[in-house]
Formats: structure tokens, sequence, C-alpha cells
């Protein structure tokens, strides 16, 4: 992230997006990544770690929190965490859905409360130039 995403975006570490009824979907590379890191095979990950939903493949909720969510607060598999955790909460969503934008503002205390839906688009583009 660069030094203006900095002044307008700060992760808290709340754990709020790590909470809810449901988590990310998960692509086939995400798999292959975090079984890897847990010296799984992807099929055993998939048994141990996961839930499908349709054609999604997501990780399990426990306790109210994704299973990967630790009793530290701290993602457990955060090198290899999935692509659109690591896209939080700069969503393309926000992109052209102004109310989208105020959605994830009220579930994320990491952004400047005073930013407006034109910086948070600016923040967007260049997170999605970075990646
Ligand atoms: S809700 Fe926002 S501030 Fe809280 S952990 Fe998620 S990204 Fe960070
Ligand atoms: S993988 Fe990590 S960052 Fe993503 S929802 Fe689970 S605990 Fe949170």
């Amino acid at each position: 992230m660069n030094t203006e995403s900095e002044k307008t975006f700060s992760c808290q570490c709340c754990g709020h997006c790590c909470h809810g009824t449901g988590t990310v979907s998960l692509s086939p590379a995400d798999q292959e990544s975090i079984a890897a890191f847990l010296k799984l095979k992807p099929k055993t990950f998939i048994e141990q770690y996961c839930v499908i939903k349709k054609n999604r493949t997501e990780m399990k909720i426990e306790d109210g929190h994704c299973i990967f969510y630790g009793n530290d607060g701290l993602c457990m598999i955060h090198e290899v965490k999935p692509f659109h955790c690591r896209q939080w909460p700069l969503h393309p969503s926000i992109l052209g859905d102004q109310g989208a934008w105020e959605a994830i503002k009220s579930d994320c205390p990491g952004f400047d409360p005073d930013m407006t839906y034109s910086e948070a688009c600016d923040l967007v583009k260049n997170s999605r130039n970075e990646s």
C-alpha cells in the first residue's frame, strides 16, 4: 500500500471482517497455497477446513468466526491468506457504487472517518494498480 493509502486506511486488527456467517470464496490457487502452508493435501485441507456452497469453496465458520481466526485476534494463515482477504476492504465493488462504499466503511474502523467516496475510489484504484 502506498503512502497516500496509509494516510487514509490503516487496519485496526479488530477482527470484524473475520466474523460472521460466511467467509470469502477460495480460488484453486488459494486452496493450493493454504494446503501447502498447512502441509496438507488439497483434498484433506478442503475436508478439514472448508465448506462447499454450490460452486463456492469457503473456509468453515467456528464460534462465529473464520476457522483461521486465532485466539490472539490474528489470522493464523496470514502469510497465505486468500486473495479476497488480502484485498479487503479495498473491494472493487466500491467503484461505481457509493452504497457499497458506505456499507464497507460502516463495518471497517480502519478507514479515516472523514474519507470521501472519491478518495475511497482512488484508494481502490491504487491498490489494484499495485497488485
Ligand atoms: S474490519 Fe477493517 S480494521 Fe477491522 S480487521 Fe478488518 S480490515 Fe482491519
Ligand atoms: S483467512 Fe484470515 S483474514 Fe481471512 S477471514 Fe480467515 S482469519 Fe480472517
